[in-house]
């Protein structure tokens, strides 16, 4: 990627240089002093100037020098080139993920943590066998089913889950959370993901704030009959596909996720049918062309099939990932094509800051945002 280049293409449609790099480091990655020390990928606290949190994480990969233009130094991301500050004179927090074995015993995660609201989000994660059927090629889980099993329970119970996070952040942190949300390997079996996020509701929901909401990716859900359980559990009236991409499906999925798009079509219409009133398609911004995007989004939206996008930019952690992105995908100018295009379409953007690899701010707001709370 000639960088010169593309910010020149950028600042003609508009970006502003900050977006260019926030953009540009999800791509990249970032590389440290001494490499070995740091794991594969790290949060990265960027300054948010959309909302009353301070900062937001965001999970980037680690790259070796050359492979990408932006290096830590200290408190601060330099741009190589120029040998500027990415950021001005703000400050940037970078923390490891904790590690892998314990993330993944305890079955949950609170990804604000290490911000100033952390118990924004509560994210339960009970399924860690390695052994995903989603098997997705993108998939950034240390434990997706490449990189074997960890050697522990294959569901972890829900009273083990609530026993933990009291445990290890107090009962009251409970009653902090803005939303709980289900995002686990799958479970391969839609009766038994039902029963087990049906308990985990009627148990966690005893401890927390009465404003909290309860969501659920529900990739195992496919029937009919099963979505209309789903809608009696989750908050909202939201329904949450993730669809990932339009395009080389199977080939980037398993077949049990990777199901082709005339069956998401029917799953979607049976979604509206059993009374969802939002649909919203977690998307993987990177791998389609944008004429693909284009012609699929306004097809979804003109069957009253999507009403959200869950967006984020595809974040590649290795070697294998990188070569799935479109060509066009490196370039920061794709992401603004493809937001203008969501723009024109009239299908707004769900809470950027609760993605990992989400969209810079600036760059998504010509777009509908939806927050659950005022920002
Ligand atoms: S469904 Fe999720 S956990 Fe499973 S392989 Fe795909 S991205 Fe990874």
């Amino acid at each position: 990627m000639r960088f010169a280049e593309d910010w020149i293409r950028c600042n003609q449609i508009g970006m502003d240089q900050e977006t260019f790099h926030r953009i540009h480091l999800q791509l990249n990655g970032l590389s440290f002093p001494n490499k070995s020390m740091v794991s594969k990928s790290v949060y990265v606290d960027i300054p948010y100037e959309y909302s009353l949190r301070e900062y937001v994480p965001r999970k980037i990969p680690v790259s070796d020098i050359d492979e990408t233009p932006y290096y830590y130094d200290g408190d601060t991301i330099l741009f190589l080139p120029s040998g500027k500050k990415v950021f001005n004179d703000r400050v940037i927090r970078v923390h490891t993920p904790i590690s892998d074995q314990e993330k993944y015993s305890n079955g949950f995660t609170f990804p604000f943590l290490k911000t100033t609201t952390p118990f924004y989000e509560l994210r339960i994660n009970p399924k860690n066998t390695g052994q995903c059927p989603g098997r997705c090629v993108f998939c950034h889980r240390e434990t997706s089913y490449r990189q074997g099993s960890l050697n522990i329970s294959p569901l972890i119970p829900v009273d083990t889950i609530i026993r933990s996070i009291i445990d290890q952040h107090g009962e009251d942190s409970l009653k902090l959370i803005n939303h709980v949300s289900v995002i686990t390997e799958l479970f391969g079996c839609e009766d038994t993901f039902l029963d087990y996020i049906d308990e985990l509701k009627t148990k966690l929901f005893r401890y927390v704030g009465v404003d909290c909401s309860f969501r659920a990716c529900a990739l195992d859900v496919q029937t009919k009959s099963g979505l209309k359980r789903l809608k009696n559990l989750v908050d909202d009236n939201k329904y949450s596909f993730s669809l990932e991409s339009f395009t080389n499906r199977e080939r980037i999925m398993s077949r049990y996720k990777g199901i082709p798009l005339e069956n998401v079509e029917n799953l979607l219409y049976n979604a509206r049918e059993v009374g969802f009133d939002f649909i919203k398609l977690n998307y993987i911004a990177g791998i389609d062309s944008i004429e693909d995007f284009c012609y699929y989004i306004k097809k979804f939206k003109g069957n009253n099939l999507v009403d959200m996008l869950g967006l984020s930019v595809f974040t590649a952690f290795t070697k294998g990932q990188k070569k799935i992105r479109n060509p066009y995908a490196w370039s920061a100018s794709y992401y603004d094509n493809l937001v203008s295009a969501l723009a024109e379409i009239g299908i707004s953007i769900y809470e950027p800051h609760c993605f990992d690899m989400g969209f810079p701010e600036a760059l998504i707001n010509k777009c509908n945002i939806v927050y659950s709370i005022n920002p």
